[in-house]
């Protein structure tokens, strides 16, 4: 491709991670799909190269008195970056929000309605404002817009059988001093047991509104106020949105607390005269309570002339929705109910509404959870923001997704040290006859399994109905491989996560949720080889194991072993800085001098995992490595924050510390999602080695070449939302290229031919 320098952006002489000083072009205004296999250099030339430069410029920008409060963003390790525009990065992280944040809200739908029913909506409520739940004006006074009552459990909170002075008050959450307080009320008669208690007694002791007393401590008097124990419950944790409190907390709280619809507004959230205001019958909860699809119908039926811009506005934005494939969502649904996969086809979408032009869009894998048959519609929608005037820039291994590509970087050959180089770049034609791993992968797929392994028994689910669940029944071989597919939406993840899980709680979910709670964590604390490291550094220097941990006197006291300074931006993601004192090295100059097999712990957390696999010689090490490498993860340092891992590479190494487990259930939910054509063979492998271990393994999958080498595929279906939630399908491969009605029979067998 011949261009212009402006139109194009060129990068020179990048060197992020395992770059190796690379240079490449990307063309403004065109689809450029960035490819190669996981560890490959992908993310370090597109996110920690291009959008980090994006934002620094954008920072730049800013005058110097709003620059010093803003964290100075170190330049990407490069050469030079030349024509960029403002960076969007569309990532999966998920939609948080609490409560109060929906479908509707966050794509900005919501206002359009509200000024909708101002304008139309008999009888006339009030401005648009009182039409949100979110709004005094508008909220259900009952559940102040949550549209859930929450209950209490409290058969636990007191025991009977007891007097106070026996301990009687057994709320696992009230401090010994609160537990005392109901002692030194007068209220009560200390030495009564709580089964002897009049009616008066116990409704004092659990559901008293607040009341003065004077409270008696060690012979002084104060004024305080009296709560019953269910009531000072209620306040701490029920009257508030559940999901403002902890996640610490919420886990404390949950076993105690019932959820069920408001009795007021039985979950419309919204009070009263809001919710008699109708439009042809229906009023704003239950359109927001309606799929996607079928609401731009019904909007097709409103003709009054003062609503033709709101309805023009809502069908083209609630159209988006529909070419994304989220037309089974509904406008009232939680945006923290969404996966990963719709968190980002909703961001998206509210982009498509934005009338900015010249912007980067930089996607990151935004096939994952979508059938083969919604794919063209994702194409559709990169080449929307295309043509709008953007310059669309899209990590992605499907196959599909490569084709509409303008232009293609191939990065590899291989992982971490063995890739970061640029190993094509042109158009799809070239990529097909170019010797790369992507180019001959391109061209052909695994082959349809035709031996299929015999059940060794069955696991049942009976009549699920949980979201569009249709009263489904199915039975789960077990000592296979059964792949769980359908089109997004179709209730794969309500049947299996919802269901099936909660039934088998026994189950090893192998997810791609991020793994690791602390900052510190990193592949070594992850599988205990840290664990290993600190024992033998700490006997080889006669020292004390301790002095090895991130968290203990050894550690850096700048950067308490992170090696990294962390700032949080109020309205930009957070930035990190190398810690100037360790020079990023986490350690004490004095804890780095003790060496074992020549070299310092820092030295050991710097290796790669095939490099510890050559190089180290502790045995205790070596069974933990060989099953990281298997999972295709021998790219990984050995101390790289577990916060850089994608969720694809969460899921292998979950799956590396649970293989050696007999005799169990698996669940994988997508275990392809991050990784390249030529690496889901051995994936498949793996899922054969843990099925050959006398495992069962279930998978939610929309890759074909994982569809077609099942031992058994449940198919739901037929589509998503209501229209789907049935099981279509239930065979082998072979069987399911015959089922008349399953979309993903039929999609198999156009890969075949
Ligand atoms: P891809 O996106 O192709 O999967 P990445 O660009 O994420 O590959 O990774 C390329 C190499 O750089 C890998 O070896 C990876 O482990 C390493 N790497 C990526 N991010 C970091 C980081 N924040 N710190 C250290 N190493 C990293
Ligand atoms: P799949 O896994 O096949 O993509 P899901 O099981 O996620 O499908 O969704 C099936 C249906 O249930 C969809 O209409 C979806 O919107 C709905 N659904 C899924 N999870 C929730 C939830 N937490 N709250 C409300 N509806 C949900
Ligand atoms: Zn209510
Ligand atoms: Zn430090």
């Amino acid at each position: 491709m011949q261009l212009m320098d402006q139109e194009q952006i060129i990068i020179k002489g990048a060197r992020e991670n395992n770059l190796k000083n690379v240079s490449l072009q990307i063309p403004k205004k065109k689809i450029t799909v960035f490819t190669g296999v996981s560890g490959s250099g992908k993310s370090s030339i597109v996110f920690d190269t291009i959008a980090t430069e994006a934002q620094r410029q954008l920072f730049e920008g800013f005058s110097m008195f709003i620059r010093n409060f803003l964290p100075r963003y170190a330049h990407p390790d490069a050469d030079s970056i030349e024509n960029l525009s403002m960076a969007i990065v569309v990532d999966q992280k998920r939609l948080g929000g609490g409560s109060h944040s929906t479908l509707g809200t966050i794509t900005d739908i919501s206002p359009v309605m509200r000024l909708l029913f101002s304008r139309v909506g008999k009888p006339f409520v009030g401005y648009s404002n009182a039409f949100s739940f979110n709004d005094p004006q508008g909220m259900c006074p009952e559940c102040n817009g949550i549209g859930r009552k929450m209950g209490v459990i409290a058969d636990d909170f007191v025991d009977p059988s007891k007097s106070l002075n026996e301990g009687a008050i057994q709320v696992p959450f009230f401090a010994t001093w609160e537990k005392e307080m109901y002692k030194n009320t007068g209220f009560f008669d200390n030495d009564k047991k709580i089964s002897d208690y009049t009616e008066e007694e116990l409704d004092l002791l659990l559901h008293s509104k607040p009341r003065k007393f004077k409270l008696q401590i060690g012979g002084s008097t104060m004024n305080a106020t009296y709560l019953g124990i269910i009531e000072k419950f209620t306040q701490s944790y029920i009257k508030r949105d559940i999901k403002t409190l902890s996640e610490r907390t919420q886990k404390i709280v949950a076993p105690f607390i019932k959820m069920a619809p408001c009795p007021l507004c039985k979950g419309a959230r919204l009070n009263q005269s809001v919710l008699g205001c109708k439009i042809h019958g229906y009023n704003i909860a239950q359109l927001s309570a309606m799929e996607v699809g079928d609401l731009i119908d019904f909007l097709q039926t409103i003709h009054e002339p003062v609503a033709a811009p709101m309805v023009q506005t809502l069908t083209e934005r609630l159209g988006h929705l529909v070419d994304i494939g989220l037309d089974y969502l509904t406008l009232n649904r939680e945006t923290d109910t969404l996966s990963g996969g719709e968190s980002q086809r909703v961001k998206m979408v509210k982009h498509l509404s934005s009338s900015l032009v010249d912007v980067m869009y930089i996607f990151d894998e935004p096939s994952v959870g979508l059938h083969p048959r919604d794919v063209y519609r994702l194409n559709g929608l990169l080449q929307k923001l295309r043509d709008k005037g953007n310059t669309v820039i899209v990590v992605e291994h499907d196959p599909e997704v490569i084709k509409v590509a303008d232009h293609i970087i191939d990065v590899g050959p291989h992982a971490g040290s063995h890739g970061g180089q640029i190993m094509y770049q042109g158009n799809l034609s070239g990529l097909l006859s170019a010797s790369t791993l992507t180019g001959k992968f391109m061209k052909q797929s695994l082959p349809l399994k035709t031996n299929y392994r015999t059940f060794t028994g069955k696991l049942a689910i009976r009549n699920a109905k949980i979201n569009n669940l249709k009263n489904v029944s199915v039975e789960i071989p077990t000592g296979v491989l059964t792949v769980v597919t359908g089109v997004a939406g179709s209730g794969k993840s309500s049947l299996i996560n919802q269901v099936f899980l909660t039934q088998h709680p026994d189950a090893i979910v192998i997810n791609q949720a991020a793994v690791g709670t602390s900052t510190r964590s990193n592949p070594a604390t992850y599988t205990g080889i840290m664990d290993q490291l600190r024992k033998a550094f700490a006997k080889a220097n006669k020292v004390s194991e301790s002095l090895f941990s991130f968290n203990s006197k050894g550690a850096c006291e700048n950067c308490q072993g992170l090696g990294v300074i962390y700032t949080d931006l109020a309205f930009l993601d957070g930035v990190k800085t190398p810690c100037e004192i360790c020079g990023g090295k986490r350690f004490k100059e004095e804890v780095l001098a003790y060496k074992l097999e020549g070299k310092s712990i820092s030295d050991v957390l710097e290796m790669t995992i095939e490099q510890a696999l050559e190089q180290m010689k502790l045995k205790e090490v070596q069974h933990t490595l060989q099953t990281m490498s298997d999972v295709g993860l021998d790219y990984l340092t050995l101390g790289q924050p577990l916060s850089t891992l994608s969720g694809g590479e969460c899921q292998r190494i979950k799956l590396a510390s649970e293989l050696h487990k007999k005799g169990s259930i698996y669940v994988m939910d997508e275990p392809t999602t991050g990784l390249h054509m030529s690496d889901v063979g051995h994936l498949l492998a793996l899922m054969n080695r843990l099925v050959e271990g006398g495992n069962t393994v279930i998978v939610i999958e929309h890759n074909l070449d994982i569809i077609k080498n099942a031992d058994w595929i449940i198919d739901l279906g037929p589509d998503g939302g209501k229209n789907g939630g049935e099981i279509i399908f239930e065979g082998t491969p072979e069987q399911i290229l015959h089922s008349p009605t399953s979309l993903t029979g039929k999609y198999l067998k156009e890969s075949i031919h």
